[in-house]
């Protein structure tokens, strides 16, 4: 076998993004012990700058080792145990996968549902919860990545509050490309990906935990379904002081979050947002003359992740392998009942500029769309 090198790509799909080249070289650099005391201030830097980029003081505020499904796996590993109740909002891939979840751990999932591409309204999660019985969690998708829904969140902490609930978000699309707000929004559990608006190989899962879901796992009356996943064993190898394996951490992994979320911080959030806005709102005024129009309706859209419907004159398959195999711009298809519907342009992180949305809607024009 040769060596393989992948062919160029403009990543514009629903992740991963584009990554700088400092987060490449920084995967490069040499390996460490994952016990070494220079690596331990390497896991140090990562809870300072990603507990800045979920607005929280949470004390439990990790890497976890995995995709963003294993944040989500954790999330709901740890506070459900078996018939325990959580009201889930279902208007896509990953709110059905939450539902999924919630049920392999043996829970009962209160399906709050809404068509795809609309988000879930706090009146509906209000009136879940006042009709069940109790109910352990609240589990919403932030930004829901197979529809271009962006979920409010706001009112939705104080609620949880009210119903003794705990609030459970996903944020794998939206941190650090809109504002993730974990102890204003009175978030309990919230977890990221890495390759999204991070702009990090996939690999790591950013995970805070507030005290009160720490303490509702540390008085659970079975253990944590998961060993790999369980809170309160991980909490010793990220705990300061302590630092006792668990698992080997992805030395390379951890090295290149470090340098994305040195990025982010280099820039500054309100800028980063800002920029996702900008080249969110050209994209939006370039497929508009081209005759697309997004799915979610208007203010409920996501700056990341542009989703529109192909027109009927489209062929959805056709167009997208031209602009990879032409062009070697990459854009997402429909998942499920989207499948051939719409499109998914990703312009996240490094890959949210005003010349990558140029060259797609130049492609786009010069394909004959
Ligand atoms: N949640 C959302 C909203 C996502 O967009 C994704 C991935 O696209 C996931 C969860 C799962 O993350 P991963 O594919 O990194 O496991």
């Amino acid at each position: 076998m040769q060596e393989f090198l992948p062919p160029r790509r403009l990543l514009l799909g629903p992740g991963p993004s584009l990554v700088h080249p400092r987060v490449l070289r920084a995967m490069a650099t040499p390996l460490l012990g994952h016990l070494d005391p220079a690596f331990l201030t390497v896991m140090t830097d990562i809870q300072t700058l990603l507990r800045e980029i979920f607005h929280t003081n949470n004390r439990f505020t990790i890497a976890l080792s995995g995709t963003g499904s294993a944040g989500m796996e954790a999330a709901i590993v740890n506070v459900v145990e078996p018939g325990d109740a959580v009201v889930v909002g279902v208007n896509g891939v990953f709110g059905t996968r939450l539902a999924t979840v919630v049920e392999r751990c043996g829970g009962k999932a209160i399906r709050v549902e809404a068509p795809w591409g609309r988000i879930i309204e706090t009146a509906a999660i209000e009136a879940a919860l006042s009709r069940s019985g109790p109910v352990k969690a609240v589990a919403l998708v932030h930004a829901e990545t197979s529809t271009g829904a962006r979920q409010p969140l706001d009112a939705v902490g104080a609620l949880c509050r009210t119903h003794n609930a705990l609030f459970i978000v996903d944020a794998v699309t939206s941190l650090a490309g809109i504002p993730v707000e974990v102890d204003a929004w009175g978030i309990d559990v919230c977890y990221s990906g890495t390759q999204k608006c991070l702009s990090c190989p996939p690999g790591l899962a950013p995970v805070t935990v507030s005290e009160r879901a720490l303490e509702t796992i540390t008085r659970r009356r079975t253990p944590c379904q998961s060993w790999y996943l369980d809170f309160s064993l991980i909490a010793a190898y990220w705990e300061e002081g302590s630092r006792a394996y668990h698992h080997t951490a992805p030395i390379s992994m951890v090295y290149a979050l470090r340098e994305a979320l040195r990025l982010v911080e280099e820039e500054g959030l309100p800028a980063r947002f800002a920029r996702h806005r900008l080249n969110s709102a050209a994209l939006v005024a370039g497929l508009a003359a081209l005759g697309f129009t997004l799915l979610p309706p208007a203010g409920r859209q996501l700056p990341m992740l542009t989703c529109v419907t192909v027109p009927s004159h489209i062929d959805d398959a056709v167009v997208r392998a031209q602009l990879l195999q032409a062009y070697g711009i990459e854009i997402g298809g429909g998942l499920g009942p989207l499948k051939g519907k719409v499109w998914r342009i990703g312009l996240m992180g490094e890959s949210s500029t005003e010349a990558n949305v140029l060259t797609l809607l130049n492609a786009l024009e010069e394909i004959g769309i």
